[in-house]
Order: structure tokens, then sequence, then C-alpha cells
């Protein structure tokens, strides 16, 4: 059994004995993997806070067979996730791009590029940078990277041109748009405005600096993008419905929080958080982590 070395996102950690947990990683040069982490629980762990959820880490691990699980060896903390220290918008955006990539990548299947890009929207998250853009853009780079890229210019039926017009038709179940002959039948067809069209194509581009565009467009396109990403999962993703108030005013988005701080919806994706330090702890408690409120 070789022992593998690369660098890692921890997008989800189940607890599996009293020492020791199961981690989802998602790694630069192997896919996604699933590595059980033996006395990762313990109170003075060698892997510290290196696996803690969103956490970039230089992993070691060994590669069993296909079947069976394999085993962290090291853990090496590169950076840590500080967004959920300081804002729950944020802290939601990145347990939604973890959750898509446990959803929509396969164990073993390797993704440079998509791991770049899901580091790279991790750190610009930490920096507080828009989130609703962020995840806008993480999700049409994901689709295009896995093959699943919404067709924009064509009608995806027929291949025709679609020509500028004020709303256009946009088939879920055919993954584009559609022109006025190929819509006619269709079931799950949704109308959306020529901004949202222009906004899908700016933030395909997966460049660092992101588009700037009107925030309402953004809400339409937040709203077209939860339908797709549904239908594509098959079921709503569990964060969907938190994200949705990203692209809201400020005072109704933090009466939302408030109000889902007292429901299950976050425990959820958590695990212990017995390994943060004391800051962390502070902001934790009253927050969505603390289990007891
Ligand atoms: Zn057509």
């Amino acid at each position: 059994m070789a022992s593998e070395k690369t660098d890692a996102i921890t997008i989800r950690i189940v607890d599996f004995s009293e020492s020791s947990c199961i981690a989802t990683l998602f790694t630069r040069d192997f896919g996604k993997i699933g590595a059980m982490v033996k006395g990762a629980r313990r109170p003075k762990s060698s892997f510290e806070s290196a696996i803690d959820l969103l956490t970039i880490s230089r992993i070691v691990f060994i590669h069993k067979s296909s079947d069976s699980l394999d085993l962290l060896t090291e853990a090496k903390l590169q950076r840590r996730f500080r967004a959920a220290t300081r804002s729950l918008p944020h802290l939601y955006a990145g347990y939604y791009i973890a959750e898509l990539l446990d959803t929509l990548t396969q164990t073993g299947d390797p993704h440079p590029d998509l791991f770049e890009l899901a580091r790279e929207t991790l750190i610009q998250l930490d920096e507080l940078q828009d989130p609703l853009s962020l995840v806008i853009r993480f999700e049409l780079n994901l689709l295009r990277m896995i093959g699943q890229k919404p067709s924009f210019e064509k009608c995806t039926l027929c291949g025709g041109e679609i020509s500028q017009q004020p709303r256009v038709s946009f088939g879920q179940l055919s993954g584009g748009v559609l022109c006025g002959k190929c819509r006619v039948g269709q079931s799950r067809v949704i109308s959306m405005s020529w901004g949202v069209l222009e906004a899908m194509n700016l933030f395909s581009v997966c460049d660092t600096a992101l588009p700037e565009v009107d925030p309402l467009v953004l809400g339409e396109l937040r709203g077209v993008l939860n339908n797709y990403m549904a239908n594509m999962m098959g079921r709503r993703p569990r964060m969907q419905k938190l994200l949705g108030m990203l692209g809201r005013p400020a005072t109704i988005r933090d009466d939302a929080l408030s109000l889902l701080r007292k429901t299950e919806t976050r425990v959820s994706l958590m695990k212990d958080t017995t390994t943060t330090d004391d800051t962390d702890k502070d902001v934790l408690n009253d927050s969505t982590f603390s289990r007891n409120n």
C-alpha cells in the first residue's frame, strides 16, 4: 500500500468512535477521498486543527484497496477557514461549497483545476468578499469542470442561435437556453431576463476578480441556479435555504439568520469543535455552532 502526499480541503467529518473520525477530503491530486483519522478526537491529537471543516492542509495518507477507507497518517495545517468566526453568510457559503464538492464529484476522480478554484474561493470568502458572487462563480465553473455546464449561447435542443430579447427560456431538464420553437411542450422551463444570461457568461470565467453585477440580476440568477443545482443533485442542497438569504437586504437577512439559528439545520454539517482556539469559542458560542441553545 503506497503512501501518498497531496493538498486537501476537508469537506465532511463524521465521528466514528470516541477517538477517531472519518474525513471526506477533496484533494488536489486524487480528487475526493474518504479517510479514517485515528486519534483525531483526542485532546492532544497530532492532527490538531488540520482536519477541521474547510481547512486546507498538506496530508499524507495510505491508499487502501477500492472498497476500504484510506488511512490518514499526517496532516499539516496550511490555512484555516477564518470566515467561520466573522460572518455567517460567508460561513454558509463555505459549507455550501463543501456540500457541492462532496455531492457532485466522484471518489478518486482528480480535478486539480477544481481544487484550485475551491481553494481560491475559500480564501476570498475569508477576505469577506461578496459571498453571493463567489458562490455563483464557483457553481458555474464547477459545472463546467465536471462537464455539466449549462448552455448559454445556443438552443440546447436544436443548436439555433438565441437572439437578444428581454426574456429567454431556460430548460432545467435540457440544461440550457431554448429557442421559441423548442420551448413548446417542454416541462420545467423558466423564463429569465437577458441580463441573467449575460451574468452567467461573466461568472463562467474562472477569473480571480469578480464581475460587478446588479444585485437584482444576481438575485434572479441565484434563483435560476437554485433550481438548476437541485435538478442536478436530485434534491435541494441542504445549505440552499440559507444561501437564498445572501442576496437580500441585510435587515431581512439578519432576521432570517437569527430565526435559523434556532433550527437544527446547523448541526448536520458540523463536528465537535473541540480543537478550536479561544477566539473561535467566543464567537461560536453565540452563533450557529452552539448545540445547546
Ligand atoms: Zn431550438
